[in-house]
């Protein structure tokens, strides 16, 4: 048996609590996580339990988040299939950190509608400004354009539409800062990404603050369509195909 906090277990069944989830059967802690600051959550259809794996130094927000993608999937849209990524050889792997990183952002905004939550959500977006120069560092020596435009996502969402208006005032200068480098770099990195697609990139985002509390799964996916689709990476009936692919179940 692998060792882990055990104050995890406790702080794991009060976040289960407060977002109704209790009888979920979660297993903690089966296999840990190598990497830092990291947690997935899987489910097992044999035994009929979700596995959450975590490294031992995760930050607490880390773990609420996976919890999040179960209370998501099941109270907000009653859809599974947004618990946990599906595998399926046909799915292209560079459509991965996108479609994660755009559901994460619906998974993070019911999150925060709870004030116990929210405080662990903001210091971990704070902790990115406040360890800005390095966070730039780890930009300038990526060179996946992919993976870019996956945090450009998370970052644009968090900064306008999830963290608190007096506190993004407070805040905005680094986080402007923050997607300067983030753009600068994708458009260093991509020979297919150019200024014209970011900025149409980035008003298609900007439709998650009018469909943010939506609950039904077909505006969600049609979102992810529209925003892939303004990469110019994949055309339309691709990507139809594709989301089709990974978030099965749902007419398109
Ligand atoms: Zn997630």
């Amino acid at each position: 048996m692998i060792k882990y906090p055990s104050s995890i277990d406790e702080m794991i069944d009060k976040y289960k609590d407060l977002l109704s989830i209790s009888d979920e059967p979660i297993n903690l802690g089966c296999t840990l996580i190598d990497q830092p600051n990291q947690a997935d959550i899987r489910w097992d259809s044999s035994s009929k339990t979700w596995f959450l794996r975590f490294n031992a130094n995760v930050p607490m927000f880390a773990l609420v988040h996976e919890l999040g993608h179960i209370y998501f999937a099941r109270k907000k849209s009653k859809y599974v299939y947004f618990a946990c990524y599906r595998n399926d050889p046909e799915i292209d792997d560079r459509l991965y950190p996108l479609l994660n990183n755009l559901l994460d952002c619906f998974i993070n905004y019911n999150l925060t509608l709870f004030n116990e939550i929210y405080h662990l959500y903001q210091a971990i977006v704070f902790e990115y400004l406040d360890q800005i120069e390095i966070f730039k560092e780890h930009i300038i020596h990526t060179k996946v354009p992919i993976v870019l435009l996956s945090w450009y996502i998370l970052f644009f969402i968090d900064h306008n539409y999830l963290i608190k208006k007096q506190e993004r005032a407070i805040r905005s200068n680094e986080m402007t800062q923050l997607r300067f480098y983030l753009k600068k770099q994708i458009l260093q990195s991509s020979s297919e990404v150019d200024e014209l697609i970011l900025n149409t990139f980035t008003e298609k985002i900007k439709n998650f603050d009018n469909i943010k509390a939506i609950n039904d799964p077909k505006t969600i996916l049609n979102f992810f369509i529209d925003v892939l689709q303004a990469t110019t990476l994949w055309d339309k009936s691709t990507l139809k195909k594709q989301v089709i692919l990974s978030y099965p179940k749902i007419q398109l």
